[in-house]
């Protein structure tokens, strides 16, 4: 990467992994600064940030809040809005290393674009791989940048991997918390509230996650990302529960070995990493206490309770632009879970019809996904 401080820009800062960035950021200044952040609608937070980090610029998604906040910060800062807003700062030239912590589809194009302008990427936003893994893969090679995940598991997987060759990993073993709704019975998912999917034992995250964990929809994710990051198939990448939270994800090397990454659950850690990689900064907060631990738990997913983890593997195993049909699926049926118009249970049914009746192009580009995700949204919104 290019000299430091390397300047940042990044996307979705108001949200929970943005905010954690910040933090890192905030105790590494002379490795980074901050050019440009970006929020869809909470202005109140980013006026926050940008007294704290002055960044160059902004993205405000939300025109009308774009003009309250240029209002408020004069010609200091520079506002643009909307999504091309975003497809703007990602191409200039005050930026070595784009953060791309999105929620959502959403995320693909600035991804794109900023790997098209030669941006090194830190990852969070899983649906840029889960949707378009093999084609934002082959751009990484052509364009000859980093694109480092920020995802705990994958971190994990990437810090099992340094120093080995990389053909001589013959399975990944992703840990999974279980979600909040591990020890409930599947008898009673029929009537899981809101509050009850939302409420995670251990990872404080934002809303679309917090579901996609109690679903295990976000392990299912998770596996396609690691496909694609790793390249590994799928066969080799199993999922194990694993409630501590302790160890992040685990790689199988060819001789029976296995090499694990350990730390407390704080994303601060990974995200670190994924700024520094591949090297390490102190950092405080608290280690972990074996003695105190006492014990680690390792079970098998329930893939019939969660129906949403075996649909990641049949749409991945389906390919094409599959994936993408079940995350749009998803993200529409996540946000009306949310806004209690469907009950937990019609999420995987929702992404089931889905996958059934949209037409899956074999070997799709970047437009067959965009119409795909169109296509699948429309769809499913007149299901609801
Ligand atoms: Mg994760």
């Amino acid at each position: 990467m290019s000299q430091d401080p390397k300047h940042i820009a990044l996307l979705g800062s108001t949200g929970s992994i943005g905010r954690n960035c910040l933090s890192v950021i905030h105790n590494l200044p002379d490795k980074f600064k901050v050019s440009y952040l970006t929020t869809n609608t909470n202005i109140e937070l980013l006026q926050n940030q940008i007294t704290h980090f002055h960044p160059r610029g902004v993205v405000v998604l939300d025109e009308a809040k774009a003009a309250a906040v240029q209002a408020l910060v004069g010609h200091s800062v520079e506002v643009l809005a909307g999504r091309e807003g975003l497809l703007e700062i990602v191409r200039r030239d005050d930026v070595d290393l784009v953060i791309n912590s999105i929620v959502g589809f959403a995320g693909l194009k600035p991804t794109v674009e900023a790997i098209k302008h030669r941006k090194h990427i830190a990852l969070a936003n899983k649906e840029t791989l889960v949707v378009a893994g093999e084609l934002v893969i082959s751009l990484v090679r052509e364009y000859g940048v980093h694109l480092v995940p920020i995802d705990s598991e994958h971190s994990a997987i990437l810090q099992c991997l340094v120093g080995e060759e990389r053909n001589s990993a013959s399975r990944i073993i992703l840990t999974a918390s279980g979600g909040p709704l591990l020890n409930t019975p599947q008898e009673s998912f029929g009537s899981i509230t809101v509050e009850q999917a939302l409420n995670h034992p251990n990872w404080k995250m934002g809303n679309k996650i917090t579901i996609d964990s109690a679903t295990l929809m976000n392990k299912g994710l998770e596996v396609i990302e690691a496909r694609w990051l790793f390249g590994l198939p799928i066969e080799r990448i199993d999922v194990v529960i694993h409630p501590q939270s302790i160890i992040h994800s685990m790689v199988e090397f060819a001789d029976g070995s296995i090499k694990a990454q350990l730390g407390m659950p704080d994303m601060k850690l990974p995200i670190q990493y994924a700024l520094t990689y591949p090297d390490r900064y102190p950092m405080s907060g608290s280690r972990v206490d074996f003695p105190k631990l006492q014990s680690m738990t390792f079970f098998a997913p329930d893939r019939n309770k969660f129906r949403c983890l075996q649909l990641a593997y049949d749409a991945m195993a389906m390919g094409g632009t599959a994936p993408a049909i079940m995350n749009a699926a998803n993200e529409i049926a996540v946000q009306a879970f949310l806004e209690k118009k469907i009950p937990f249970l019609r999420i995987p049914e929702l992404i089931e019809q889905a996958l059934a009746h949209q037409a899956n192009h074999v070997s799709p580009d970047l437009e067959h996904t965009f119409q795909s995700d169109r296509k699948t949204r429309e769809y499913v919104r007149t299901l609801l």
